[in-house]
């Protein structure tokens, strides 16, 4: 069985995604979660570009982390030497080689570029460094010139090199080949690094293992320039399940590595991508339901657990009776079969209206055509006082009743909403555990006194996620109502689930 190395670059290229920007602290947190999902080299930034990053690169190589750790640098001994200087385990040096970066982006000539990277790597290696090297470009570089530079960086010792797709421009078939032609020249373990301007990063870098590479260079949540780089997730659980190949990943921490990236980066995921996307794992159609209540195989190819996630039933128009019939029951109701009917019916009456039914909403019409019971409030709000305003941070104040009793908090937050949230959250942490997945404001009605929606995803600890609304002309209220509603609906999902 093939074992694949795992090269993370979400602290590098990552990090060259437009509108991110990480402190030293938050790459020190995404390194360690990074360690612990077991990825094999993590490049930690450009020490020669920033004071922040020289620090990063300091802070993470004191942490003593099982993954070897990589700067980038340029061909140029000063930047191998603040990779050096930083403790760095290795250097990932690069240079353009296809005539139209060596032309307009480095102003060099060829025979310059090839002494500098042959410079560069020998500096590295006579100092004790891992070296990687990247001829940058190297889909778009002539094979005569691309074959002599790795020959060369071969002869001074290079670790690896690696075959870059820098402009995503590539296709499986074509990286395949290349990865082929290389590794007929060089005894050089060879790595692939794809973009995917065209879609086909993954492809691309599925392509280069079967072309012979041993490594890949992925990002968390396929974070990276433009349209970004190949995603981690996606790459191994392809290897994993697909094609049987071995990483060092513990596939379980895929989803919680995710959350975190997302929530450092603030790029929020979109719902429809592969694994860690809110909807990967959720089913909506009756057939479907119908099909993975009996054996999840007939429509779900990955099991949720296996990347860190629940499976979760979604009620809208093409809901079938056993969908709903298992949602139904997961809330702790038990309906016959003609009361699922009805709340089906009434399900897709809501959903030909053009609406969302949140699984708040589905518990307020199985109330309706079951009446079990009340919707149970756990957690109520009795008080709460917003201030925002310029030159104060936005701060909320919140009173709550918990089982009937009494709790007060404040907090401060980047806005009125997530002070409130935060204060709100404080209160519960000691019954639940409760991060606001998703946000989603939008107007019904136009005009500055505009009906606002909200829509939310909470998610608890085990990972349950509940989605929940609220409506008013008052956002910050809106917003609270909705997580409330949310929490509550959360409680009732656990408390049903130990009871059953
Ligand atoms: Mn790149």
């Amino acid at each position: 069985m093939k074992r694949i190395n795992i090269f993370d670059t979400t602290l590098r290229d990552g990090e060259q995604t437009p509108g991110i920007s990480y402190t030293p602290e938050e790459k020190v947190k995404i390194a360690q979660q990074l360690d612990t999902l077991g990825v094999d080299v993590i490049e930690v930034g450009t020490p020669v570009t920033s004071e922040g990053d020289r620090k990063a690169a300091e802070l993470i190589s004191k942490l003593g982390l099982k993954a070897k750790t990589f700067g980038l640098t340029r061909v140029l001994r000063g930047d191998v030497d603040a990779a050096i200087e930083s403790g760095l385990d290795g250097v990932h040096i690069f240079v353009s080689t296809s005539d139209i970066q060596v032309k307009h982006a480095l102003n060099m000539t060829h025979e310059q570029v090839l002494s500098a990277a042959v410079d560069s790597v020998q500096y590295a290696k006579d100092h004790g460094l891992i070296c990687e090297f990247t001829p940058m470009d190297t889909t778009r570089t002539r094979m005569e010139y691309l074959k002599r530079i790795c020959i060369a960086v071969e002869e001074v010792g290079v670790d690896v090199i690696n075959i870059a797709d820098t402009v995503g421009v590539s296709t499986p078939d074509r990286v395949k080949r290349l990865v082929e032609d290389i590794n007929k020249i060089t005894k050089v373990p060879l790595s692939v690094h794809c973009h995917n301007d065209f879609g086909m990063a993954v492809a691309n870098t599925l392509a280069g293992v079967m072309g012979g590479a041993s490594q890949v260079e992925v990002t968390v949540n396929g974070l990276g320039e433009r349209a970004g780089n190949a995603s981690l997730e996606e790459v191994v659980m392809a290897m994993t399940l697909i094609y049987e190949w071995k990483t060092g990943i513990n596939t379980r921490l895929l989803y919680e590595t995710s959350q975190l990236v997302s929530r450092i980066s603030g790029i929020t995921i979109q719902p429809n991508k592969a694994i860690i996307g809110q909807n990967a794992f959720a089913h909506e159609s009756g057939i479907h339901t119908r099909g993975i209540a009996e054996v999840p195989l007939t429509f779900e190819p990955i099991d949720p657990e296996l990347v860190g996630r629940t499976r979760r039933f979604v009620a809208g128009k093409v809901s079938g009776t056993r969908g709903i019939m298992k949602q139904l029951v997961d809330l702790g109701y038990n309906p016959t079969i003609e009361q699922a009917r009805e709340v089906v019916m009434k399900v897709k009456e809501l959903g030909d209206q053009g609406k969302i039914i949140t699984d708040a909403d589905l518990m307020t019409i199985a109330n309706e055509v079951i009446q079990k019971k009340d919707m149970e409030k756990l957690v109520d709000l009795t008080e709460l006082a917003v201030m925002t305003g310029t030159k104060m941070t936005p701060t909320a104040s919140v009173k709550m009743l918990l089982n009937n009793k009494t709790y007060l908090s404040a907090e401060t937050g980047v806005g009125p909403v997530d002070a409130a949230v935060k204060a709100i959250q404080k209160i519960t942490s000691n019954m639940i555990h409760v991060t606001l997945n998703d946000y989603q404001l939008g107007a019904i009605t136009g005009g500055s006194d505009a009906t606002a929606e909200v829509m939310i995803v909470v998610e608890d600890e085990h990972g349950n996620l509940v989605s929940a609304r609220a409506e008013g002309r008052d956002i910050v209220m809106a917003s609270i109502d909705a997580m409330i509603t949310g929490i509550n609906t959360l409680l009732i999902k656990q408390k049903m689930v130990s009871t059953n």
